[in-house]
């Protein structure tokens, strides 16, 4: 992900105020190492039947199987993933640190 990138930013938005944590699939191994965890996370709009699967990998690659990302546009179910990795939301609800505003620096 591109944190330059605005479109990412509204994404990460989005993900924030949509309540929804993502759920573990399964991970996966290469001769032993972990390479990539799987994650689906609901649509927002029709979350009863439709999910679409998140691939984080270990060198933070993501991928979503959702229209929009398919077509390269930063969708917010890999922003809700990439902030559930970072430890930045927690069962449903945002971790506020009130210390530090939300401010995105990245890494
Ligand atoms: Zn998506």
């Amino acid at each position: 992900m591109d944190l330059q990138d605005k479109r990412w930013a509204t994404a990460i938005q989005k993900a924030m105020r949509s309540g929804v944590v993502p759920r573990e699939m399964y991970r996966v191994y290469r001769h032993g190492i972990l390479k990539a965890t799987v994650y689906t996370v609901p649509s927002a709009t029709n979350p009863e039947l439709t999910s679409y699967e998140v691939t984080i990998s270990q060198n933070g690659n993501l991928s979503c199987t959702c229209p929009a990302a398919t077509h390269g546009v930063p969708c917010w179910h890999a922003a809700l993933v990439w902030l559930w990795e970072h430890g930045l939301i927690e069962g449903g609800a945002i971790w506020r640190n009130s210390s530090s505003h939300n401010s995105s620096s990245g890494q």
